[in-house]
């Protein structure tokens, strides 16, 4: 399922670096499925989550880690 997904916007040249669901916030049926590129500003907002749900309508199905570079540069 996932890997289709990959296929699906690999075909679309997008880079799918996050690949995620949205639920109906408060229950368990997923609304549609999206991926995007994470800019700089979201990227960190769903990187520094732990869990799958950093948010309870997102579900992150295939979130692609960056490289981890000291950066202290805020905004
Ligand atoms: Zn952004």
């Amino acid at each position: 399922m996932l890997t289709r997904f990959k296929e699906i916007a690999s075909g679309l040249e997008i880079p799918p670096s996050f690949i995620f669901a949205r639920l109906i916030p408060g229950s368990s049926v997923v609304a549609a499925i999206n991926w995007r590129v994470l800019c700089d500003r979201c990227y960190p907002e769903f990187a520094r989550t732990q869990g799958k749900m950093p948010r309870p309508d997102i579900y992150i199905m295939h979130l692609e880690r960056r490289e981890q570079k000291e950066r202290k540069k805020k905004g």
